[in-house]
């Protein structure tokens, strides 16, 4: 071991040596793996070693896929076998919700170009004979799956690295790690110390340990996991030719072959953690106790699904500890306020996920851009709520008693809940409001106002709030409607340098005092980094406004861009909060509400002001996310129920109704307006967006402007649209497959009922060609191929004069 590397990356599983691989692909030689023990000592080596590219993340999808296409390359480099076999796996479908679940999952999968296709029940036996068909409705057959060795990955992975360059140290514990002055770190390790420019927290089941040793906790904990492998079942070692794995989504339980038997994994409904802040430091290549009664339910199930295993002999029992997030997915890349300090943990499915988090990380090393949009594994989609000890029990518990229960788009899950609340929390729901979680805040999706009982159904199609939201739409359309915007995150960017530090980071022009306007930020690839709004309240001061459950994603963007001094930067996001009223009588009603002159001449469309309201200010500015004439007000968070108060004592004799997130979908839908998350992501450029039109290209230098001037000169490959779906009692949700004449020429991106035109709408990405052929399209949707057109023009006020001219 040197003293000195340009990289140490800590850990040596799976994900350690894929990223220790991916830097040395990058030409990075000067780099160490420094491992406790012997590589795999964490959780690689007991695992099942299956994989799968599927991923509710289209991006992430495609990583994985990108994963299962690196292990022969590895193989081949290092010369170290990794057991691959490329089984292919069935999804079996035991009750109609899931075969139709399963048809919809098949359309996504379409978006992701994968060959996956559905089989019969006698089919999915045929391919798969220990299985019984009886009760089953189908399956989804996907060719991207298989198991491999996970001794052989890993060592494949370290191996390659040496070969290129890199070092793999082991029987190292690193003691600590502490930043010095100059920047570097020095790692304490039982070797003696080291520095290094980059350090990687690739530590596993003790990454939060390590994490903690620079002041970071992770919202990452081990939970137990069990398998069993069988001895020889005469049944499995007469099938000539590959067994495909199999999930049986019903019963929580994953099988695949193991020589002549099978390895059956349980993802049990009552798991266990397991040493929540990580295994001591001695902890060896042990296995856990394991904890037959509480996985028998899903045993037995599976013994009836799979009637050979009841007479086999069981070889072995495994129950080890793989480290869950909130949501599944890893947490990779850096942390904002701990410069070269990089993340690469947090991984359930490490055999699925090694070379995307490889491949995202040491782009991101190399060239501050992991290369592709990451946001679903991005170790900043969390906030520090995250690794509250309670919060991430209940959610990692609810995600893993759920891996294989399906998941419905208007679906809210109850763990952790509720966390965060606004102040106007009790009156909202006093109001009726049935609530979704947003980072950890309760947000109203829609009002049953007079019906306490009222529980809307998880469903792939229209569900039994669609009258209701429909209502909340006429309200806005013909009257007003009050949307919280707590969910909304708010910047304040002062001081003397502030002007001159957004202009170059905002792509718009930077408005004069008093004015508000859009503002896409780039990042230097071209690609969208966030669509804010800007508000300029005096010379040097200034609000952007964004969504609420990307802070800490743009905080650490931010800062990273700051100057030295000139310019402040305060996260007001749960200080200031309020309402957005819009709506024909919105003006009447928040004039009266806020006593102040909000006339036309008084206050135009995009202007703002700070106005007082009982005593404190409050932010107004004209404009709207619905297509109406629309105020957003903004309060300190004291405020808000007052202000709540206020707006529903003045507008209650105009109709006013208190509105969620569905009625906006609706609403923003039938004006072909995007939002981020759906029709902006990293994924997307201005080009392809429509945002285009807010970028100021003849202003100065800004963060993106030549990549994206580039792709304004050759134009975008695809483009934004909107489409109307000739649905039939479900609209579409995101990621469907757009045909044309059975060509995929695109895919959807948010779909909602348009509740005042009447239509089923989509916004989709399709080629630009087909954008601007309009030819006849289709959308799949819950399985059925629906037929849709591309609209000219949004369906309501195309012209925008209800909300402008007004
Ligand atoms: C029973 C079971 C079945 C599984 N089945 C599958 C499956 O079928 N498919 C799949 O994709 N995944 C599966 N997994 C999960 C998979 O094992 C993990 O996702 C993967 O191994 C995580 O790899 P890692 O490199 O992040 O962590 P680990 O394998 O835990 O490696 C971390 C390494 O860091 C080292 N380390 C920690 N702290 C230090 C320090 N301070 N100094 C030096 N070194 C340190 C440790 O010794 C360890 O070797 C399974 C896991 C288990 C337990």
């Amino acid at each position: 071991m040197k003293d000195r590397y340009q990289v140490v990356v800590i850990g040596g599983g799976i994900v350690g040596a894929s990223v220790l691989y991916h830097l040395t692909l990058r030409g990075l030689t000067d780099v160490a793996l420094v491992e406790r023990a012997e590589l795999t000592a964490g959780s690689s080596w007991h695992a099942a070693g299956g994989f799968h590219a599927i991923n509710a993340d289209t991006h992430i999808a495609a990583l994985q896929k990108y994963t299962i296409g690196m292990y022969p390359t590895v193989e081949q480099e290092s010369g170290q076998s990794v057991g691959l076999h490329m089984t292919g796996g069935l999804e079996l479908a035991g009750t109609p919700e899931r075969w139709e679940w399963l048809k919809t999952e098949l359309a996504w999968l379409r978006t992701m170009d994968t060959e996956a296709y559905l089989v019969s029940p006698d089919e999915a036996a045929a391919m798969c004979p220990i299985i019984d068909p009886a009760g089953l409705q189908g399956a989804l057959f996907d060719p991207h799956e298989g198991n491999l060795d996970p001794h052989g990955a890993t060592h494949a992975y370290a191996g390659a690295a040496r070969r290129r360059g890199a070092e793999v140290v082991l029987h190292n514990r690193v003691l600590s790690v502490e930043r010095l002055a100059g920047g570097d770190w020095r790692l304490e390790t039982e070797l003696g110390p080291v520095t290094t420019e980059h350090v990687v927290n690739a530590a596993g089941l003790w990454a939060r340990k390590v994490g903690r040793m620079v002041g970071v906790d992770h919202p990452l904990v081990p939970m137990q996991h069990h398998y069993l492998v069988t001895e020889d079942v005469p049944e499995v070692a007469a099938i000539d030719g590959v067994m495909p794995s199999v999930t049986d989504l019903e019963g929580f339980t994953y099988l695949q072959r193991e020589k002549n038997g099978v390895l059956l994994g349980v993802y049990e409904q009552n798991p266990r953690h397991w040493q929540v802040d990580g295994p001591g430091w001695d902890y060896g290549m042990e296995l856990i106790p394991k904890e037959i009664e509480r996985i028998s339910p899903e045993l037995s199930i599976g013994f009836d699904r799979f009637p050979a295993l009841q007479k086999a002999g069981i070889k072995r029992w495994v129950n080890g500890a793989i480290t869950f997030t909130p949501d599944g997915n890893p947490l990779v890349g850096p942390v904002s306020g701990v410069p070269n300090y990089w993340a690469a943990c947090g991984v359930m499915a490490g055999f699925s996920q090694c070379a995307a988090i490889g491949l995202a990380l040491a782009n991101w090393i190399v060239d501050g851009d992991p290369g592709a949009d990451v946001f679903g594994m991005d170790v900043a989609r969390f906030g520090a709520f995250a690794a509250e000890d309670g919060y991430l029990r209940a959610l990692t518990s609810q995600f893993y008693a759920r891996r294989f229960v399906m998941a419905y788009p208007n679906e809210e899950l109850p763990a952790g809940r509720p966390l965060k609340t606004s102040p106007a929390f009790d009156d909202l729901a006093d109001a009726g409001a049935r609530f979704g979680a947003v980072w950890g805040l309760e947000v109203p999706l829609f009002f049953a106002p007079g019906d306490p009982a009222f529980e809307e159904e998880p469903s792939l199609r229209r569900s039994n709030a669609h009258d209701l939201v429909g209502e909340e739409v006429a309200a806005v359309r013909t009257a007003a409607g009050a949307y919280e915007t707590a969910a909304y995150a708010r910047y304040e960017v002062s001081g003397a340098g502030a002007e001159a530090w957004l202009d170059r980071i905002l792509a718009c022009r930077i408005p004069p005092p008093g004015r508000v306007r859009l503002a896409p930020v780039l990042r230097e690839t071209g690609t969208l980094m966030g669509d804010l709004t800007v508000t300029r309240l005096s010379d040097d001061r200034f609000w952007l406004v964004g969504s609420y459950y990307l802070q800490e994603w743009h905080l650490r963007w931010f800062r990273d861009l700051l100057p030295p001094r000139g310019v402040e930067l305060r996260n007001l996001s749960d200080a200031w909060v309020g309402f957005s009223v819009s709506g024909p009588s919105s003006r009447l009603i928040v004039q009266r509400a806020i006593d102040a002159d909000l006339s036309a001449e008084a206050m135009p469309f995009l202007t703002a002001r700070l106005m007082a309201f009982d005593g404190a200010d409050a932010m107004v500015a004209r404009l709207s996310l619905t297509g109406e004439l629309g105020y957003e007000v903004t309060v300190p968070a004291a405020y808000h129920r007052s202000l709540l108060r206020a707006l529903r004592s003045s507008g209650d004799g105009d109709g006013l109704r208190l509105v969620g997130d569905r009625a906006i979908d609706s609403l923003r839908l039938e004006k072909a307006y995007g939002i981020w998350s759906a029709e902006f992501t990293q994924a997307y450029t201005p080009g392809m967006s429509g945002l285009e039109r807010f970028v100021a290209f003849d202003k100065g230098a800004f963060i993106g402007r030549e990549a994206a001037q580039r792709e304004r000169d050759r134009g975008p490959a695809q483009r934004l649209v909107l489409l109307e779906v000739a649905a039939d009692g479900a609209d579409a949700s995101g990621d469907e497959p757009v045909w044309r004449d059975g060509t995929r020429v695109g895919f959807v991106t948010s779909g909602a009922f348009g509740h005042h035109v009447g239509r089923s709408l989509a916004l989709a990405y399709v080629d630009s060609a087909v954008a601007e052929d309009s030819p006849a399209l289709s959308v799949h949707i819950v399985g059925d191929e629906r037929p849709a057109r591309i609209l000219p023009e949004p369906p309501y006020d195309p012209s925008g004069s209800r909300m402008r001219d007004i």
